[in-house]
């Protein structure tokens, strides 16, 4: 790379799924039809084509404009060139991901679907051998899954899987609002500014409301199918990490105590809308599930048989078949935990922490820009 350009970027975008990106010739018909265009300040998605085409790297990685496209296709609907810019964004996203990753993992994951599935068989391989030499003892004429697998240590074992998944998202995020906010430049800005973009973090963690401004009535049934899958997973994370001495119990309670409801809504908020989007992208009608990289399809794919073994857990519990639930016990943690480790920080999943937190840093960068703390170079454009 020489100076702020980089003659490859161009070639690297293609490499995360921007295949068509030569055909555009820049008439910003994808600018003019954008319904988030508005929001980011004008120029949107057209920016960030221009910002490829160009090899402007340091721009790319400063720019929020990927994590503010919801991906709704109208843009891609409308390309005179079927330069395919919802695409873009989508491997914009990809290779912001991987430069925020400060391993390299994420990035060689998206360049290498089987050192991805690799690692994923690594980590799943671990979690299987801890419990066939750890496991307590086998109790075979009723369901003992606390004896088999004390709860105290699963519970260990999940924080300690939570220390490090938490660990290598929070590293990305320190690194995606060092570049967007300009480096040194932040240090400029006061806390108060900080403090007071907090809630706008959580509410779009929470709600992705900006998503059902973005493209045709399609896009509002898509927001909340993955509103439902988030509840899901948020509900599940909430489960496991604080609640499992509560969650996991050989008890068999009737169905509508509320650790059961709580885990039937969880499974059923996880599976179906995994079911939905992985027929959709099979089908390639909607837009955003057009084209699929292998990343996407392994992210659906382990959720789907996350959820799935879950509840096949549940179903040998409550019915009583112990041998059964041991095996699917050990095969349910031998997905869930490297979906969890492998995924969540260095591939699709990690999009988790970085869309809520790009609407926060570009508060963060409005409100210091207003407040002249950040220099007009680092605060163009105002959310990209
Ligand atoms: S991506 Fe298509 S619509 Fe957008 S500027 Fe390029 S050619 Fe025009
Ligand atoms: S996919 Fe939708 S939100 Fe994203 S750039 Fe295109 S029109 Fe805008």
């Amino acid at each position: 790379m020489a100076g702020q350009f980089n003659p490859d970027l161009h070639e690297d975008l293609r490499r995360f799924g921007a295949r068509d990106l030569d055909m555009c010739m820049n008439c910003g018909t994808c600018t003019s039809i954008c319904p988030m265009s508005e929001d980011a300040g004008g120029g949107f998605p057209r920016r960030v084509i221009r910002l490829v085409q160009t090899g402007r790297q340091k721009r790319l990685e400063a720019s929020l404009d990927p994590w503010l496209c919801y991906y709704c296709g109208d843009c891609t609907l409308n390309c005179p060139r079927d330069a395919n810019p919802a695409e873009v964004m989508m491997a914009s996203r990809r290779y912001l991901t991987a430069r925020y990753d400060f391993t390299g993992l994420a990035s060689l994951f998206y360049r290498s679907v089987w050192a991805e599935l690799a690692a994923i068989g690594l980590v799943g391989l671990l979690v299987t051998g801890l419990f066939v030499f750890l496991h307590g003892p086998v109790v075979l004429n009723h369901v003992a899954l606390n004896t088999f697998a004390p709860v105290k240590w699963v519970e260990r074992g999940d924080w300690i899987m939570a220390a490090i998944l938490s660990f290598f998202l929070l590293a990305g995020a320190a690194r995606m609002a060092w570049w967007t906010l300009g480096g040194p430049a932040m240090r400029r800005i006061s806390p108060a500014i900080y403090l007071r973009q907090v809630p706008a973090f959580f509410v779009q963690l929470f709600s992705q409301n900006r998503w059902r401004r973005c493209g045709t009535h399609r896009s509002v049934v898509r927001w909340m199918k993955h509103l439902l899958l988030v509840s899901g997973y948020l509900s599940m994370l909430t489960l496991v990490l604080i609640l499992l001495r509560w969650f996991q119990t050989d008890h068999v309670y009737p169905f509508y105590y509320p650790q059961r409801l709580w885990g039937y809504y969880a499974t059923a908020a996880l599976l179906y809308p995994t079911g939905d989007f992985i027929v959709s992208r099979f089908r390639r009608k909607e837009p955003i599930h057009m084209f699929s990289e292998a990343s996407d399809w392994i992210f659906l794919i382990m959720l789907f048989l996350t959820a799935l073994t879950g509840i096949l857990v549940n179903v040998f519990r409550v019915n009583g078949f112990p041998l059964a639930t041991y095996v699917v016990y050990i095969i349910h943690l031998s997905i869930a935990v490297p979906m969890l480790v492998v995924e969540v920080p260095f591939s699709k999943w990690s999009h988790i922490m970085y869309r809520p937190l790009s609407i926060y840093l570009a508060g963060v960068k409005q409100a210091a820009a207003e407040g002249k703390l950040l220099a007009v170079r680092d605060a163009e454009p105002v959310a990209g």
